[in-house]
C-alpha cells in the first residue's frame, strides 16, 4: 500500500470519532545539549539549556533533577537495596536482580558512574542546589511562577559506569556504550506533586518536551538512539541518502546531531563496530538496526562454544558469524511484520523512525527505539510494544508498573501469535489443526500460569505497591508483568473481547502523550463498555482477594434444572455459564455482575441468555435453565478460562 492510502485509511479508522480530552496540565521542557565524549577516559563534558515550562497552577521554589548515574556507586541506595534483597531466597536463588546483585559495590573509582554539576544558573542567576545521591535539588533563586517559562543553563561532567543496569561501557557481549539515564534530566511536577523518585530499580517517569542534542566524539564510533539525525551527510555510516557522497569535516571527532519532537526521553548507543541496517516502511517509518560485529569478538564467543553448539555451525566460524547476521535480519523482517499490525490494534506511530541497538543490558525501551542485549524476537516484540504502553502512553511507572509492563505484555504476547502465523505462512509450514481445547487463554497462559503461582505463594502485594517498594523482586515481576497483563485478557472476559480492543484505541486515541493513571484508563473502559468497571479495579489493583467461583448443586425441577452458583473467594465477577447438551449443542447462561450496571455483548453465535444481576453481597446464586436434565451432558463456568479463578476444580460438572 502506498502512503497515501494508509494515511487515508489511518484517517478513517482512528480519528473519525473525537473523545473529549480529559482536563490535567502538564509541564513542558525543550533541552538543547551538547556533549563531548572522552573514549579513553570514559566521561562526558555536556552543557545543558533547559527551557521549563510551568503550566501548573503551581508557583515552584525549588526544582529536581535526576541524576542517575549516581546509583552506581559503592553504598548508593540501589548497591544497599539489591544486596538486601539478595538475602531473600526465593525458590532457592536470591532475590536480587541478576544483573545488579552485588556488582556495585565493587567498582572501582574508574569504573563507577557519576554525574556532577559544575554550574547551575537559571535565568543566568547561578543557582544553588544539593546532591542527594541520584536526586538533586535546587532552591530557586526567584520562584516559578505559574504559566512562565525560565530557561536553566547547565554545565555537567559524568563517568560512564561499567555496565550493571540499562546505561554503561564495555558491556559483556562487547557493546561499548550504552547511554540511557545520561543526562540531568528534570523531574516531572504532575498534580501528584514532585517526583523525585530516587534511581533503585525502576526508572521512568519524565516531562514532555522536545530535544537538540549534539554529540561529539571519535570519528570511528557509529551511533544510534532516539532523534532524528540532522547532519546524515557529514556523518554518512548508512544514515546518508542512499546514493549520496559523504563529506565529513577533518578532525579527531564527529558530531552527531538529534533533534526529537515530543518526548519524555533520550537514549543513545555507541560502538566502532556496530553493523547498521534501515529500511523505509510502506507507511514511511524508517527501522534501523545496529547490531555489534566485532568479528574478533564474535570469534572468541565462537571458540567458547561447547562442541556439540559448534556442531551446529559445521564447526565453521563463517556459519556462525551469517547466522548472526541472519538473525538480527530477521528482526528487520519481524519490524516489518508488526508496525502494520499494532498501528491498527494499539494506535499509530507517531514518529518517523525507530532503533533496534544492540545495549549491553537485557532489552529496555526508550523513545523511538530500544536497547537489546541479541535478536532474540519475544524481546524485540516486548520492547517496541512499550514504544505504546511507556514511551506514548507514559504512565508513571513508580506508580503504576503494570500498566508499563503489563500491558506490554498483553500486546506482546497479541503480536507474537499473530507473527507465528506469518512466519510459518512465509516458510510454508502447515500447523497441525488443535482439536484439544486450551487449558488457558490463548496465547496469554504463562501470565496467567504466574500469577496463579505469586497468589498461591503468599508473596503477593496489590498492584498499587510502588515499584521500588515491593518486598521483593518476585512480587514485583510476577504483579507488574504478569497480573497487569491479566488485568487486560480478563477485561475482555467482561466487557467482551471486541469492545475491549475499541477500549485500547479509545486509550491511545484519549491519553497519548500525557501521564494516564489507572482510574484514566477505567474510565475510558467505562465509557466504551457502557458499564461501571470502578469495582474491578478496586479488587483487582488495590487489593490481593482472589477470584473463586464454583458450581455447588443441581437439582431438577420437572423441565427445569436449578443450578446453584457460589462466589467461594471474594472478589465479585460476572458469570458466564456454558451448558453443553448431550446433541453436541452449546448455550450460555449469561449473569452480569451487580456493580456494572451494564452487560456485556454477546461474544459468540451460541444462543444466549442473560439472567439478573448477581448482588456482590450475596454468596450463592440459582440459575433455573429451562431444559431436561437428561438432555445436558456438563455445565461449565467459564471455560475460555479469561476469568482467573484460582480453583477450577468446582468450575465443571458433568452428568452421565
Ligand atoms: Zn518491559
Amino acid at each position: 500500500m502506498n502512503k497515501k492510502i494508509i494515511l487515508l485509511f489511518l484517517t478513517v479508522s482512528f480519528f473519525t470519532v473525537l473523545h473529549a480530552q480529559t482536563e490535567r496540565w502538564q509541564q513542558r521542557v525543550k533541552y538543547t545539549m551538547e556533549v563531548d565524549v572522552d573514549v579513553e577516559k570514559n566521561k562526558l563534558f555536556g552543557k545543558q539549556k533547559l527551557e521549563y515550562t510551568n503550566n501548573s497552577p503551581d508557583t515552584l521554589d525549588r526544582v529536581f533533577y535526576h541524576l542517575y548515574w549516581n546509583a552506581f556507586q559503592p553504598n548508593s541506595m540501589m548497591d544497599v537495596r539489591s544486596q538486601e534483597l539478595g538475602k531473600i531466597s526465593i525458590g532457592g536463588s536470591p532475590d536480587w536482580d541478576r544483573r545488579v546483585r552485588d556488582r556495585i559495590s565493587h567498582l572501582k573509582e574508574d569504573e563507577i558512574g557519576y554525574q556532577k554539576i559544575k554550574s547551575l544558573k537559571m535565568n543566568g542567576a547561578v543557582q544553588n542546589f544539593k546532591v542527594h545521591e541520584t536526586i538533586l535539588e535546587v532552591k530557586l533563586s526567584k520562584p516559578i511562577l505559574p504559566k512562565t517559562t525560565v530557561t536553566f543553563d547547565m554545565e555537567f561532567e559524568s563517568q560512564v559506569p561499567v555496565q550493571i543496569r540499562r546505561a554503561g561501557r564495555d558491556a559483556a557481549n562487547g557493546v561499548r556504550y550504552s547511554m540511557s539515564q545520561w543526562f540531568p534530566k528534570m523531574s516531572e511536577y504532575d498534580y501528584m506533586g514532585w517526583n523525585p523518585n530516587p534511581y533503585i530499580a525502576r526508572e521512568f517517569h519524565g516531562v514532555w518536551g522536545d530535544f537538540d542534542v549534539k554529540i561529539s566524539i571519535d570519528r570511528n564510533y557509529i551511533l544510534g538512539g532516539t532523534g532524528y539525525l540532522q547532519n546524515a551527510q557529514e556523518i554518512g555510516y548508512g544514515y546518508e541518502k542512499p546514493g549520496t557522497t559523504v563529506k565529513r569535516p577533518s578532525g579527531k571527532k564527529l558530531t552527531w546531531h538529534f533533534i526529537a519532537p515530543d518526548v519524555h526521553d533520550f537514549f543513545w548507543a555507541a560502538d566502532p563496530d556496530y553493523k547498521h541496517l534501515s529500511k523505509e516502511l510502506a507507511d514511511g517509518t524508517t527501522i534501523h538496526v545496529l547490531y555489534d560485529r566485532n568479528e574478533e569478538f564474535l570469534k572468541e564467543r565462537f571458540n567458547s562454544l561447547r562442541p556439540q553448539q559448534k556442531e551446529n555451525y559445521k564447526n565453521d566460524f563463517k556459519n556462525y558469524l551469517a547466522h548472526w547476521d541472519e538473525q538480527w535480519e530477521e528482526v528487520m523482517w519481524a519490524a516489518e511484520f508488526a508496525f502494520p499490525y499494532v498501528n491498527k490494534n494499539f494506535g499509530p506511530y507517531t514518529y518517523k523512525q525507530y532503533s533496534f541497538i544492540q545495549g549491553g543490558d537485557g532489552g529496555m525501551e526508550y523513545a523511538m527505539g530500544t536497547l537489546l542485549n541479541g535478536p532474540g524476537i519475544g524481546t524485540v516484540f516486548h520492547e517496541l510494544m512499550h514504544n505504546w504502553y511507556q514511551m506514548l502512553l507514559a504512565t508513571n511507572e513508580s506508580l503504576y508498573p503494570w500498566m508499563d509492563e503489563g500491558f506490554t505484555v498483553w500486546a506482546t504476547e497479541k503480536l507474537q501469535s499473530e507473527y507465528r502465523k506469518a512466519i510459518r505462512e512465509r516458510d510454508g509450514i502447515t500447523e497441525p489443526e488443535r482439536n484439544q481445547p486450551q487449558s488457558l487463554p490463548e496465547n496469554h497462559a504463562g501470565s496467567y500460569r504466574n500469577y496463579f503461582g505469586i497468589a498461591q505463594s503468599g508473596l503477593e502485594e496489590p498492584l498499587t505497591t510502588h515499584a521500588d517498594h515491593y518486598n521483593t523482586n518476585a512480587a514485583y515481576g510476577v504483579a507488574s508483568y504478569s497480573k497487569g497483563s491479566v488485568f487486560l485478557s480478563q477485561l475482555g472476559y467482561i466487557t467482551g473481547d471486541q469492545v475491549l480492543a475499541k477500549i485500547m484505541l479509545r486509550y491511545y486515541d484519549e491519553w497519548k502523550f500525557r501521564h494516564p493513571n489507572d482510574n484514566d484508563f477505567i474510565r475510558v473502559a467505562e465509557k466504551e463498555s457502557k458499564m461501571k468497571l470502578d469495582w474491578y479495579r478496586l479488587y483487582w489493583v488495590n487489593s490481593t482477594k482472589q477470584i473463586d467461583y464454583g458450581i455447588d448443586s443441581i437439582w431438577s425441577e420437572g423441565q427445569k434444572v436449578n443450578i446453584r452458583l457460589r462466589r467461594v473467594s471474594e472478589m465479585p465477577m460476572p458469570i458466564d455459564l456454558y451448558i453443553n447438551l448431550k446433541d453436541g449443542s452449546q448455550e450460555i447462561a449469561y449473569i452480569p455482575q451487580y456493580l456494572m450496571f451494564g452487560e456485556k455483548p454477546a461474544e459468540n453465535n451460541l444462543p444466549r441468555k442473560t439472567y439478573e444481576a448477581w448482588k456482590w453481597t450475596h454468596p450463592t446464586y440459582v440459575v433455573t435453565i429451562d431444559k431436561n436434565i437428561n438432555d445436558i451432558s456438563s455445565v461449565e463456568i467459564d471455560p475460555t478460562q479469561r476469568m482467573a479463578d484460582v480453583n477450577r476444580k468446582n468450575n465443571k460438572v458433568e452428568f452421565k
